[in-house]
């Protein structure tokens, strides 16, 4: 660390008084050159033979060549799982099943900083992030539904717990290998086999992830890769074979696939997206509470679906956190994600650069009074500044529409029931937050707000133990614990 002794007047306002050195993560993120498709247990050029570049949004250089997925592939990858499915898989016991989960988790871990250093090259997040949070989140979520695969018949006690057979998923690329753990371990050990595709912008994980398979000696066909864009996503969701689909991403995507699929017996899951309020009372321990909503908002540059994108907070002690979030977003580091001192790294896309940036100038042009942080971005590279916004009223489209980037809307109530009524006016329905030092306070507020997960004095806290889903557009299903179970099995 080196003392600033120049420009002492920001500094001594904002607290920024210490300059980090840099701190690049060094480990060898183990890229090929290109990456092609994984099904039945083996990496194949897709029949189209066409790939596209996976780029790091952190200085827009180009990674690697990620194969495109075609009809054809996906049929291919089908009939791959469907056999698997038929021979291996589903006649196995569940003992043996979990010893496979198992040895995936260890895997896991034992290349968590390849991992982690990948994710973070390929997706923009902070390394700490991938390196503490996705990477280990990752391997938990197969080392807990390992303990499940010889406990079926516990799912749902007294009923006759089967596997669906192939199931089709389709994940985004704000939590890439987060997602694909939460859609293939309870998928695996509920007996079932799956063909997944990853987002086209954050591949590598998903596709390093067949490596693991192969190294774990997973019978050819459990699970299938397959890697593209929207239309790759609809031929995986769209497939005959499949007997169930699973989907995570945007409402919008979300009611694309619901509208193919109308009319057909098939069993889904949908996990759609968020604009999560976090409350705080007068009562709450405010210093404490400004840390859970920063990092409500801006871990992972608020590309997270559960994200607190609204801050409502009692009016009376309005202007006191509002002044301690400014203070707070003037010294958060962002930057190269590679260095292990950034808090915030890089958008994932310039399309959602373009995206944030343009909610952001409507969130000005409708009257919303903008504070950012002066911070430095990178030349190179897709960044935006922490943004939060005050005098914001519920029909602003900032306070409305998800962002899924760095921007937290403020909005003040005065009662209890005002905050109720605050919070469930959205189209949405994921999480939320309540910071108050009273018990009762807490109780009644978890009650009455209509998402999915509702924390209290803290934020964004997981677990493969408690079930994760929405309400209203935020989706149906759930993912994690018993619950998440009940969706990748059929009851009898
Ligand atoms: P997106 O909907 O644009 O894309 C998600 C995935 O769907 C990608 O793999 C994409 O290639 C694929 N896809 C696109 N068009 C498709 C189509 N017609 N048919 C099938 N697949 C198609 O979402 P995104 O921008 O990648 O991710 C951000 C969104 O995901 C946000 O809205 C966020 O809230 C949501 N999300 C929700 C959860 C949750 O658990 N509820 C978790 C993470 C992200």
């Amino acid at each position: 660390m080196t003392k600033k002794t120049s420009k002492p007047s920001r500094e001594l306002i904002f607290g920024d008084l210490w300059e980090f050195d840099p701190a690049p993560e060094t480990a060898d993120p183990k890229l090929k050159k290109r990456y092609d498709l994984f099904i039945n247990g083996k990496f194949v050029a897709p029949k189209s033979g066409r790939y596209f570049d996976s780029i790091n949004p952190g200085n827009e250089t180009k990674l690697v060549e990620i194969a495109q997925a075609g009809a054809e592939d996906v049929d291919t990858a089908y009939r791959a799982a469907k056999r698997a499915f038929d021979t291996v898989w589903s006649p196995m016991p569940g003992h043996e099943r979990g010893k496979y989960l198992f040895r995936i988790a260890r895997l896991l871990q034992d290349r968590a900083r390849e991992f982690a250093v990948a994710e973070t090259l390929d997706g923009g997040k902070p390394i700490k992030e991938s390196r503490d949070f996705d990477v280990p989140m990752a391997a938990a979520h197969f080392f807990y539904h390992a303990g499940w695969a010889d406990k079926m018949a516990y799912v749902a006690p007294g009923r006759t717990v089967k596997p669906h057979g192939v199931v089709g998923q389709v994940i985004p690329w704000n939590f890439p290998l987060l997602m694909l753990a939460w859609k293939i371990a309870p998928a695996l050990a509920m007996g079932n086999c799956v063909v997944i595709k990853p987002a086209e912008t954050t591949s590598i994980t998903a596709l390093k992830f067949g490596e693991i398979l192969q190294e774990a000696g997973l019978p050819p066909g459990v699970v299938n890769i397959v890697s593209g864009a929207g239309e790759t996503g609809a031929a995986v969701m769209n497939h005959p074979i499949a007997s169930k689909v699973a989907f995570t991403g945007s409402t919008e995507v979300g009611k694309i696939i619901m509208r193919s699929l109308a009319g057909t017996d098939q069993k889904m899951t949908m996990e759609l997206g968020g604009k999560a309020a976090n409350i705080i009372f007068e009562d709450a321990p405010l210093d404490q509470a400004v840390e859970g909503i920063v990092n409500g908002i801006f871990f992972n540059q608020g590309h997270v679906c559960c994200a607190g994108s609204r801050l409502l907070v009692q009016e009376s002690v309005a202007e006191s956190v509002l002044s301690k979030l400014k203070r707070r977003i003037a010294v958060l580091r962002v930057g190269d994600p590679m260095d292990k001192n950034t808090d915030l790294g890089a958008i994932n896309s310039r399309e959602q650069l373009e995206r944030i940036t343009k909610l952001v100038a409507s969130g000005v042009k409708e009257g919303a009074e903008m504070h950012q942080s002066a911070c430095k971005l990178p030349v190179k590279g897709f960044y935006f500044r922490p943004t939060v916004f005050s005098k914001v009223s519920m029909s602003h489209r900032i306070a409305r529409e998800e962002i899924f980037g760095p921007v937290l809307s403020v909005l003040t109530f005065r009662t209890v029931d005002e905050a109720i009524e605050k919070a469930n006016n959205t189209a949405y329905g994921l999480s939320a937050g309540v910071w108050t030092d009273k018990g009762s306070r807490i109780l009644k507020m978890s009650a009455e707000l209509k998402a999915g997960v509702v924390w209290a004095n803290t934020y964004n806290k997981f677990d493969p133990t408690s079930p994760f889903g929405g309400y209203k557009e935020s989706g149906f299903g759930r993912e994690g614990g018993r619950q998440g179970l009940l969706d990748y099995c059929k009851l009898a």
